[in-house]
């Protein structure tokens, strides 16, 4: 029943000289004194600027302290959060800050090589309501000093009228199926679902936790920040985007214990050349999430990266995210090999898509959730949360999944990627675990395209090991006997890298697309 700033108000009172944030691209650091004193000031700011309990503030910046200081402050003065994708463009930011109605927008000056101050200019007057925008790094400074102008007292009236089941903040999905859609959450939401994956790692004022996955997406700013602030913990932001020497750099340095990543993170980080330079002994857990984790990326992650504790963690924006985590005490091989049981306090079901029967265990069907992680609703879209969510609070994931006996999950595949090839569903995710365990094989993705005969044929995308070479025969023999002939990829491609959304997840769709006029 707490709200975010209930609840970060009393760890600072536990633990007011333990570290609380460290930025190290910014060469920043905050004790959860500091860093609540730096939260209030920055929510006084927003009441001096006039930003009213249910307003909506949008933020559009890479990782950094300043995206820290207003997830909390916002959260406190009663103010709607909309994260933006610091990878949109122009026409994504404009529907985003139309589609949310912010008064005010925080942004970046740059990003990689946009310069988001020319790109607010370009859309900024287009955008009725849209009052203010501050740059960080340009008008930061001068904002927080606007903030002299609205009291403390002021602050704690608005803190004191904030609800638990307030909406907080507004989500955009990655856009890994299509386009994104806007999950409305409450304080209920996030920070109940932070504390519990904190408490999955165990957590405690010990631990520090590197945080390369990005803040605009719930990985960063509630399985991160959330967990953290929510059992004392401290927050480690390496750099403002991925960048696998700076995650392995920040966990030597700050002694991290914990470390996060999707899988083609880990995936980057084990294999550059200078991995083996760094001193990762410090580690002890951290997560996997985000999309399919390859065992074998698991095991290399316990073995060589010293995280004997990791979890997998499954969820979906819509879910605030989590909803399933393996927990160190789990056999290795459903620690390695399944997404866990569900979370305290929620509810799983895998049914037929067609005639929502329950399944018999071990029988792939659509995973349902249902509890107090489920979101408020797809701001301003009824229709779309009513397919999503059914009259019975269900969550509708759109994730294949089967349920073993003792209740652990294992993900098969998104219902909208599963090819049927000459009347067999094939489960890409299958046939990609499989094709893991060849040796020169760093990383794959398995995609169906249309075939005139039977319907659709399997390709798979490569990415080699180092300095590897590989083909379509040489593949096919790895398979040969191993696995069904019709799940053998009929066409193979070898490429560097994959399109991905910035939460560093594959665009499956992307890659069919490309096939598509591969094979013109
Ligand atoms: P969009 O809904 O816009 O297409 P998205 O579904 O990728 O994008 P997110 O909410 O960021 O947006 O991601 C949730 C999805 O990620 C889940 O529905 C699931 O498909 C996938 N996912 C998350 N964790 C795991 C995991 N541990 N194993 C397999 N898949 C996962
Ligand atoms: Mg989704």
């Amino acid at each position: 029943g707490d709200t975010i700033g209930d609840n970060l108000d009393r760890t600072i009172a536990r633990f007011p000289e333990r570290e609380a944030l460290v930025s190290v691209h910014q060469d920043l650091r905050y004790t959860y004194s500091q860093f609540g004193e730096a939260v209030d000031r920055t929510a006084r700011a927003f009441l001096a600027a006039g930003i009213e309990a249910g307003d909506r503030v949008g933020i559009w910046s890479p990782n950094c302290a300043e995206w820290a200081l207003v997830q909390y402050a916002t959260a406190k003065a009663g103010i709607i959060l909309v994260n933006i994708n610091p990878a949109y463009r122009t026409s994504e930011l404009e529907y985003v800050l139309r589609q949310s109605g912010c008064r005010m927008l925080v942004a970046a000056t740059t990003f990689k090589t946009s310069d988001y101050v020319q790109m607010v200019g370009a859309v900024r007057d287009n955008i009725i309501g849209l009052e203010q925008v501050v740059f960080i790094g340009r008008d930061w400074e001068e904002f927080i000093a606007r903030g002299e102008r609205s009291s403390a007292e002021e602050l704690r009236a608005r803190q004191a009228a904030t609800q638990f089941d307030d909406p907080i903040n507004i989500q955009y999905t990655s856009g890994t199926t299509g386009f994104p859609k806007g999950a409305t959450l409450s304080h209920h939401n996030i920070l109940n679902n932070g504390y519990f994956v904190g408490r999955g790692c165990r957590y405690s004022e010990a631990d520090r936790v590197c945080i390369p996955v990005p803040y605009y997406h719930c990985f960063g700013m509630v399985m991160g920040n959330l967990a953290c602030t929510s059992h004392g913990a401290c927050m480690v932001i390496p750099a403002g985007a991925f960048d696998p020497v700076a995650t392995l750099q920040a966990v030597q340095d700050e002694q991290c214990t914990s470390l996060y990543g999707v899988p083609t993170m880990f995936i980057a980080e084990l294999e550059h050349p200078e991995f083996g330079e760094f001193d990762l002994t410090s580690l002890r857990t951290g997560i996997m999430a985000g999309s399919p984790c390859p065992i074998e990326t698991m095991r290399r992650v316990v073995s060589e990266m010293h995280m004997e504790e990791v979890t997998i963690c499954y969820g979906m924006t819509e879910t605030s995210p989590v909803s399933t985590q393996t927990a160190a005490d789990d056999p290795l091989d459903k620690r390695v090999g399944t997404v866990g049981r569900v979370h305290p306090h929620l509810e799983s079901k895998v049914v037929d898509p067609e005639t929502g029967a329950i399944v018999a265990r071990g029988e792939p069907g659509e995973l349902c959730t249902r509890g107090y992680s489920v979101m408020l609703g797809y701001w301003e879209e009824p229709e779309k949360t009513a397919d999503a969510i059914d009259r019975a609070r269900w969550m509708h994931t759109g994730d294949l999944a089967q349920m073993d006996e003792e209740g652990y999950l294992k993900i098969v595949g998104r219902i909208k990627d599963m090819v049927i090839r000459g009347g067999e569903n094939v489960y890409p995710r299958e046939i990609e675990e499989f094709l893991m365990g060849h040796p020169d094989i760093a990383d794959v993705q398995v995609v169906g395209v249309p075939d005139p005969r039977y319907g659709e044929e399997l390709m798979a995308w490569i990415v080699t090991r180092r300095g590897a070479e590989l083909d379509r025969d040489a593949v096919a023999e790895f398979c040969k006997g191993k696995i069904a002939h019709y799940k053998v990829p009929r066409y193979v491609e070898v490429v560097s890298e994959f399109p991905m959304t910035v939460t560093g997840k594959v665009q499956k769709y992307k890659l069919r697309e490309l096939a598509i006029e591969e094979l013109g």
